[in-house]
């Protein structure tokens, strides 16, 4: 359950009552996809509760309705500040913020004439992450850049990613891999890919993919820990000759893969640099004071 009675939702600069808010259903948003989202978590650490990268997930807020022409009229720092905010309203600590730019009513496929900012947040506990996933290659593709901007967050765009998903469930495979157009490694419907190979790590450059924030972080902790990554164009078959690999993202954070339809990476979870990776952003984002003080 998202919410209950006492649920409290910021909408277009208010807090109001979950259950007693509602949704125009000539909404342009519910008919064509067409708004905008985020995936933000916040997580109780001993300097109080703090959102991970709050500024840089509402900047790609801005930038997905800038480049969907979706009207987007608050700073970041407002809706930093609405989301503590929501958070301390809903006692949550450990929480999945979901910001959602959506259109009001309008049948046209023109741009918007009134938009609303809806930020909703849910218990969201600690995720162990020690269960390795088992992927397929989808036979769906990531949408051509050409046809829609894959580096904006936009609502429409996931159904790419859920038809992806439920392909890989219907066929028991926990998640799904999905290529490009041309043909070379994108992401999961929710998250980057890295693989590892001969002890260094390489992940699909950007241009195809959603610059996912946890792998910008994953990029940065990499090059505090000394390790090297390659960011390029690879194939499936580069997959399936690596040692190991992982997926990133806000939801899963740090997420083993164990294998790829037939192919078992051999290197053990535990012996990864997806591990090494995986413990580093789990201390970032709960200890981050801690984190400071490894590096000083
Ligand atoms: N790719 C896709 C398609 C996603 O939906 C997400 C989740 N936002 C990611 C990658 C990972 O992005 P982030 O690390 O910013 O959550």
């Amino acid at each position: 359950m998202y919410s209950n009675n006492e649920t409290v939702l910021f909408l277009d600069r208010k807090f109001v009552k979950a259950n007693e808010s509602t949704t125009d259903l000539y909404s342009q948003t519910l008919h064509y996809g067409y708004g905008a989202f985020e995936g933000i978590r916040s997580y109780d650490t001993k300097n109080g509760t703090k959102v991970f990268k709050a500024e840089e997930h509402y900047e790609r807020l801005k930038k997905s309705c800038e480049l969907v022409k979706i009207p987007f009229d608050y700073s970041v720092q407002e809706l930093v500040e609405a989301t503590y905010e929501l958070l301390k309203k809903n006692n949550l600590k450990n929480a999945y913020i979901r910001p959602l730019v959506y259109c009001g009513q309008n049948m046209s496929l023109s741009k918007p004439t009134s938009v609303s900012v809806m930020i909703a947040a849910w218990d969201w506990g600690a995720y162990l992450g020690d269960k390795l996933l088992r992927l397929t290659v989808s036979s769906y593709c990531r949408p051509h850049p050409k046809s829609i901007h894959i580096e904006a967050k936009v609502c429409g765009h996931y159904v790419n990613s859920i038809l992806a998903t439920n392909e890989a469930k219907d066929n028991a495979f926990d998640e799904a891999l999905l290529l490009d157009s041309d043909g070379f490694l994108a992401e999961g419907p929710g998250a980057n890919l890295f693989f590892e190979k001969d002890g260094k790590l390489f992940t699909p450059q950007l241009g195809n993919i959603l610059p996912g924030i946890t792998r910008a972080t994953v990029l940065e902790l990499a090059e505090q820990l000394g390790l090297e990554v390659q960011q390029g164009k690879f194939y499936k078959e580069d997959l399936f000759q690596a040692d190991s690999a992982f997926y990133c993202g806000t939801a899963a954070e740090v997420v083993g893969i164990e294998s790829v339809d037939t192919y078992q990476f051999p290197k053990s979870w535990n012996e990864s640099l997806g591990k090494k990776l995986q413990d580093a952003y789990s201390l970032l984002v709960r200890e981050p004071l801690k984190q400071l003080h490894l590096n000083s």
